[in-house]
């Protein structure tokens, strides 16, 4: 149940600890939320009451039922959700592998009139063999490219103990695929007010997804965006399967921003582009596209990142589709 308060109600500690609830402080409003399977307020609380909101599942603040609109998030100079029709060109290559490389993709961008910079730093890798990231420094060479360009800096965050240093970089923070689960993350992501993009975990159903997001919501970050990035079905040839059915129940019971990445879904460069326009026609509210200078030598995902010709060539064939369904593509 979600519960807002009267303004200058008392007692509010009390009434948040016989319900089991926590408690959001909006700047014009306090919140409670708790479990969904509490249905009734006790008369005691009555006068403290505004209005209160139930649920049949622990998906309460991210239910569409709860705001009747979608969420309008921020992001530098962008605005998406709410009533905006804007899809954002988010695009960057997997890793950011040094500063030459992201000032060629800051060119791409700059040439295309984007301004959403992808790359992660830290990278959550299968092998521990693998290239790992460039830490610290890696964020370092994305913030001063993006600042110079006044581009908008996604980039993901691994694990709990450097979450606070892609915080305080990138505009943006990434809760990868593999990380969702992780609370220490969420937690973090709950105290800023930076937006999170939150990726759903290749094994995690709908309903979990959901509630992960619902960790960032309840702990007062209300800039949270959705990103469906590809499930793992018996599927090999492959690397996930993308869920589109899943991104029209997000889209029709949630209200929170989404973003697809068709890149991580496909796994292989040759199908981003259809894809791409398939995820486009959803009317969803961005797109994340891996880019990469010279695909061939990436080091991480090198097989699905599209050159910068194929990436030109995909982003001049939504052109078309974007009128025909009355979407800014920015
Ligand atoms: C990425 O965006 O490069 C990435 C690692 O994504 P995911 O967490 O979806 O695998
Ligand atoms: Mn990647």
């Amino acid at each position: 149940m979600i519960i807002h308060l009267k303004p200058g109600s008392k007692q509010i500690e009390q009434m948040a600890q016989e319900l089991e609830a926590i408690v959001i402080k909006d700047p014009d409003k306090t919140i409670l939320v708790n479990s969904s399977s509490c249905k009734e307020i006790p008369p005691k609380f009555d006068e403290m009451v505004d209005a209160f909101f139930v649920f049949d599942s622990d998906i309460q603040l991210a239910h569409f039922k709860y705001t009747s609109a979608k969420r309008s998030i921020h992001i530098g100079q962008n605005q998406i959700g709410g009533h905006s029709g804007n899809t954002l060109m988010i695009a960057g290559p997997c890793s950011v592998e040094s500063l030459e490389q992201i000032e060629q993709t800051a060119s791409l961008l700059n040439e295309l009139k984007l301004n959403c910079l992808r790359a992660g730093s830290f990278k959550p890798r299968t092998s521990p063999y693998s290239f790992q990231g460039m830490g610290e420094d890696g964020l370092k060479i994305l913030r001063e490219v993006c600042d110079k360009n006044h581009f908008s800096l996604f980039s993901e965050v691994r694990d709990s103990t450097h979450v606070n240093a892609v915080i305080e970089y990138a505009d943006v923070i990434q809760i990868g695929a593999k990380s969702m689960y992780s609370h220490g993350i969420l937690h973090a992501c709950a105290k800023t007010q930076k937006p999170v993009l939150l990726k759903r975990g290749f094994g995690t159903s709908l309903q979990e997804f959901v509630q992960a997001a619902e960790f960032i919501l309840s702990g007062g970050n209300m800039n949270v965006i959705l990103c469906e990035r590809g499930i793992r079905t018996f599927e090999t040839k492959t690397r996930f399967t993308l869920d589109l059915c899943g991104v029209a129940y997000l889209k029709e019971y949630t209200n929170l921003p989404i973003i697809l990445d068709p890149s991580h879904a496909i796994g292989y460069a040759y199908g981003v582009p259809d894809l791409t326009r398939a995820c486009f026609a959803m009317g969803v509210d961005g797109l994340l596209i891996e880019v990469h200078p010279n695909p061939k030598v990436a080091k991480s995902d090198a097989s699905q990142q599209l050159s910068h010709n194929e990436f030109r060539n995909l982003y001049e064939s939504l052109k078309p589709l974007a009128s025909a369904l009355n979407r800014n593509l920015i």
